[in-house]
Order: structure tokens, then C-alpha cells, then sequence
């Protein structure tokens, strides 16, 4: 005789379900992250949802956002259904199903109304068992009686989420521990609607090192103390923004500058700057717009601000699974393959995790380094191309040649944007210790030998690296030999501003001769004497 099988474990279905009023948060990413794993490990299904019973603050655009930000994660969702809308619910699409449960609620004397909201009964003590938490239980005499569908219409958070938590078979539902003191009202609802409980797994916060919650307030405190530190640029900042928004680009990101993260161009007036240096908003177009004409570079808070930034999603990924997860034997890098197979939820600590910006950066220094060469161009390349154009435009083919010179000293795909500025943009200043060590002293040593290399510059005709650093070191070796420095450091500092770039020979290939002979003649021209 056959045994039949014993019947299949209900398949694992975790969901992801953000209420579209902003951004992508890190906190929020992690939480996808960890339901995407939970539903990878046990070979369920990860879904998506919006929240957007709150009509007033929730937008079509914050959707679109959140998707896209999903997806340069690699977090898809298994939703099925129409191509158009992916098939993800909106809570104010549903408004039907929750009637419905509440009429089945209100049936059997669950509810009752409050001036025109309907309340659900509490009363008995709730006890549930969170994977994290432990096992939890609240007195009746705690638990008032809440609403479930408002004056509105619209169903409460609570009501929704329970309904459609239960309608998509979700089986754990994993959030942000601030969730943990709604559940007790959540699983009387469960028990009420006659619907099994999910398994409940809520997960510690990531705050900032100050232990502060990690807001878009963030933005607004640092560009607010960059402004009070810096009063008089904000006369500066208000015209350059006059500016900038007159001139308002389709692309936003043509405008963004080297290594900040400021995501949009919004119109704003003086007063808008006025109000929000005085506190009374925290807007974060005003954050932006300090930040696009000033020295600050913001905080980043939510997922787009690290990708401004130049982190890639797998080291986001990483490091975001560290907080609050620990994989065990001192494992610190992996990827999602290694989350899908390994995550659980006995290894989330019950304990907040601080976000530490310099590990981050450290985990992206190291990825970067570990990358051939090419794979590295390639990914700046790509990178530049959205964010930093004009580089792509100036570096041409000599774009592999720049990246190989920045690869040892940058921690994020932006940095050498920041290294590397003097490619697209010619010197304004001289560093003055640069100018004096390398050009003025000895009577003028330096002047003279960049005057004399200029002439064997404009001479050369084979404008390639290599020829170009034999060039060099000819002259060089007429010169006595005595110093290498003597020749490129004074050349260097007409090119960069400074003493620092990467190898001369190519440096010179990539800006090639016009430029190279326009910035020795500016830089003769500004230290004659
Ligand atoms: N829409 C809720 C939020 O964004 C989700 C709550 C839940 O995951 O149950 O916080």
C-alpha cells in the first residue's frame, strides 16, 4: 500500500506593501529585501502592494518611483496580472472587499458606528508570537476599540492591510518594528474575519550613528546648519537657483554636479528659501537646491540618494541585510544568492542597527577594487552616462585610460568625478604651495622648464600616451636627469590646478593637444612675472 503524500506545506508568501507617499527609504528596502529572501529560501512567492489609502498623500508618481528603485535593486515582485498595472493591488482600488468584510464584521457584532467612522470591538487580552519579538500578549484593558473604515469611506490601515494580507494568502508578513504595537489589533481582526494569522516577523530600525531615526528631516538639518554657517551664501544660492530654473532641463540629472545627491530641480521662490532656513518647512526641494549651488553634499536617506551617490545595488544589498541580520561565521560579504539561501529569521537581532556610512563606503571601496579593469570601465562608463555626461563626451575613447587612473582611490562611482574634475574643466586657480614649490621656486626653475616643454609639446606629432611619455622623459633626461619631477609636476599643475593626476602620458592623450597647450600658455600667462 502507498502512503499518499501528506499534504504540500501552504508555499510561503511574503509581500512588500509601501504606501506610495515618497521615496524609497533604506528602511523600507531592507524590509523588501528581507521578505524577497524569506520568499526566495522557501521557494514562495514575494509580492507588492500599494497602501494608498491615505489618498491625499499618496501619488502615482510615488508608485513609479518605488518600482524603479525595486528594480535597480533586483527585488522584483511575483505579482501576476496585467503588464500595464503589473498586477499590483491598490488598496484604493479594493474599496469593494473591504466592504464586504466589514458587513461580515458588522454581521456578526464586531463593530459598531462613531459618527460616521466605524469602530471595531477590542476587549479580550491578545496574545501573538512574533519570529523576532517572542511571544507577546496585551490585556483587553490596553487594547481601545479602534477604527476600521473612516467617515470617508476608506478603510482604515488596519482594515486593509488585514483583508488583503488575508485575500493574497500572504503567509509572513515581515515590516519595521514601529508595526509591532498595531498587531495586536491585527490579529483580532484575523480571528474576527475567521482568517488564519500570518507569521509575524517585525525587524529592528536603522537609525542614524546619533541614534536618531534616519528621516528626510536629515537633509533638511544639513543644509539648514550649512546655511546658518555660511550666511552669505545664500544670496548666491537663491540667483544661481533663479538660474538653474529658468533654464530647467527635461533631464534633471544633466544638472546635478560632482558627488551630490539631489535628485530634482523644483521652482522655488525666496521666500520658500526664507521659511525653510527659518524652520517653519523642511522641505526637501530647498535641501536639494542648497546643495546643487553650494559645497554641501547631502545626507543620503533613501535608495535614489544612494544610486546619486554612486553606490552599486549589490553593496547597498549587502550592507543592508547586515543590519539587523547576521549570517553567521563572521560572513560580512554576499550577494542576494547567498541571502536566497540562507536567510532566516532566528539570525534578525532584536536590537536597532546604526547606519554607518563609512562601512558602506568600505564595502564599496573593496567591491571596486576586486573588479577587472574592464568591468570596472564599463560600469563607470555607464554610470557617467546618466550622471556625469559630460565626461563620457570629453574622455571619449580615451574613457577606459580615466577610469584605470581612478580605480585604486575611489569609493563609489562618483568620486572620479571628483578626482578627476580638471578632464572637463580647465583650472580657474592654483593651488599656491603646488605653484610655488613646483613653478616659482628657484627663481622661476619651473616656468622655465614648462615654457620649454610647451615648444616640444606643440612639436610632437604622435599625440598617443606612450610617445607622449617618451617625449617626456627625453626631455627629462636633457635636463640632467636629475629630477622627473622638475618636468611633469610643473606640468601638472598647469593641467590640474594642482600637483595630482594620474599618469602623465595618458593624462595628456585624454586631453589632447589643443588643451593641453591652452592650459600651459593660461598657466605661463597667470604666473609671469
Ligand atoms: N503600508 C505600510 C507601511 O508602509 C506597510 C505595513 C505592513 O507592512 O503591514 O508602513
Amino acid at each position: 500500500m502507498t502512503t499518499p503524500d501528506a499534504s504540500p506545506a501552504p508555499s510561503v508568501v511574503t509581500r512588500f506593501a509601501p504606501s506610495p507617499t515618497g521615496e524609497l527609504h533604506v528602511g523600507g528596502a531592507r524590509t523588501a529585501l528581507f521578505s524577497w529572501a524569506y520568499a526566495r529560501r522557501h521557494g514562495g512567492r514575494f509580492l507588492l502592494r500599494f497602501e494608498d489609502t491615505d489618498q491625499k498623500r499618496s501619488s502615482r508618481a510615488a508608485e513609479q518611483n518605488i518600482l524603479r528603485d525595486l528594480h535597480w535593486l533586483g527585488l522584483e515582485g511575483d505579482n501576476e496580472g496585467d503588464a500595464n498595472a503589473q498586477g499590483i493591488p491598490r488598496q484604493s482600488e479594493r474599496l469593494d472587499i473591504y466592504h464586504a468584510a466589514l458587513a461580515k464584521l458588522a454581521a456578526a457584532g464586531h463593530t459598531y458606528d462613531d459618527d460616521g467612522a466605524v469602530r471595531f470591538r477590542m476587549g479580550k487580552d491578545v496574545s501573538f508570537t512574533d519570529a523576532v519579538y517572542g511571544d507577546v500578549t496585551v490585556p483587553g484593558a490596553d487594547l481601545e476599540d479602534f477604527v476600521i473604515q473612516k467617515a470617508d469611506g476608506f478603510p482604515t490601515f488596519h482594515l486593509a492591510v488585514v483583508v488583503d494580507d488575508a485575500d493574497m494568502g500572504v503567509t509572513h508578513v515581515i515590516r519595521g518594528q514601529e508595526h509591532l504595537a498595531n498587531t495586536p489589533k491585527h490579529a483580532a481582526l484575523y480571528d474576527a474575519l475567521g482568517q488564519p494569522r500570518p507569521v509575524w516577523c517585525h525587524t529592528p530600525s536603522i537609525l542614524n550613528p546619533d541614534g536618531s531615526k534616519m528621516s528626510k528631516r536629515d537633509k533638511a538639518k544639513a543644509a539648514r546648519k550649512y546655511l546658518k554657517a555660511h550666511p552669505a551664501s545664500l544670496k548666491d544660492i537663491i540667483e544661481q537657483h533663479q538660474e538653474a530654473i529658468g533654464q530647467i532641463s527635461t533631464n534633471a540629472h544633466n544638472t546635478i554636479q560632482s558627488g551630490k545627491v539631489i535628485p530634482e530641480n523644483k521652482r522655488l521662490s525666496p521666500a520658500d528659501f526664507q521659511t525653510f532656513l527659518d524652520g517653519v518647512t523642511d522641505a526637501p526641494a530647498v535641501a536639494e537646491a542648497v546643495a546643487r549651488h553650494s559645497e554641501l553634499s547631502l545626507p543620503e536617506i533613501n535608495v535614489a540618494d544612494f544610486q546619486s551617490s554612486g553606490y552599486t545595488p549589490a553593496v547597498l544589498l549587502n550592507y543592508l541585510a547586515l543590519l539587523g541580520w547576521n549570517p553567521g561565521d563572521d560572513v560580512e560579504r554576499f550577494d542576494l544568492d547567498f541571502l536566497a539561501a540562507h536567510f532566516d529569521f532566528e539570525r534578525i537581532g532584536k536590537s536597532n542597527s546604526k547606519f554607518d556610512r563609512d562601512k558602506l563606503a568600505a564595502f564599496s571601496q573593496d567591491d571596486i577594487l576586486a573588479l577587472e579593469p574592464a568591468v570596472w570601465a564599463q560600469r563607470l562608463e555607464a554610470h557617467f552616462t546618466t550622471r556625469f555626461p559630460e565626461y563620457v563626451e570629453k574622455l571619449g575613447s580615451g574613457f577606459p585610460v580615466f577610469a584605470a587612473a581612478y580605480q585604486e582611490r575611489s569609493k563609489t562611482l562618483n568620486d572620479p568625478s571628483v578626482l578627476g574634475r580638471f578632464f572637463v574643466e580647465a583650472p580657474t586657480a592654483y593651488n599656491a604651495k603646488a605653484v610655488k614649490k613646483n613653478l616659482t621656486k628657484n627663481h622661476g626653475e619651473g616656468l622655465g622648464n614648462l615654457g620649454s616643454l610647451r615648444d616640444k609639446l606643440a612639436a610632437h606629432d604622435d599625440w598617443s600616451a606612450a610617445s607622449l611619455h617618451a617625449l617626456i622623459d627625453g626631455a627629462w633626461e636633457a635636463l640632467g636627469g636629475k629630477n622627473m619631477g622638475a618636468l611633469a609636476q610643473p606640468l601638472r599643475v598647469a593641467l590640474t590646478g594642482a600637483a595630482v593626476s594620474p599618469e602623465i602620458g595618458p593624462t595628456l592623450e585624454i586631453l589632447g593637444r589643443n588643451e593641453t597647450l591652452a592650459r600651459i600658455d593660461a598657466c605661463l600667462a597667470a604666473h609671469a612675472s
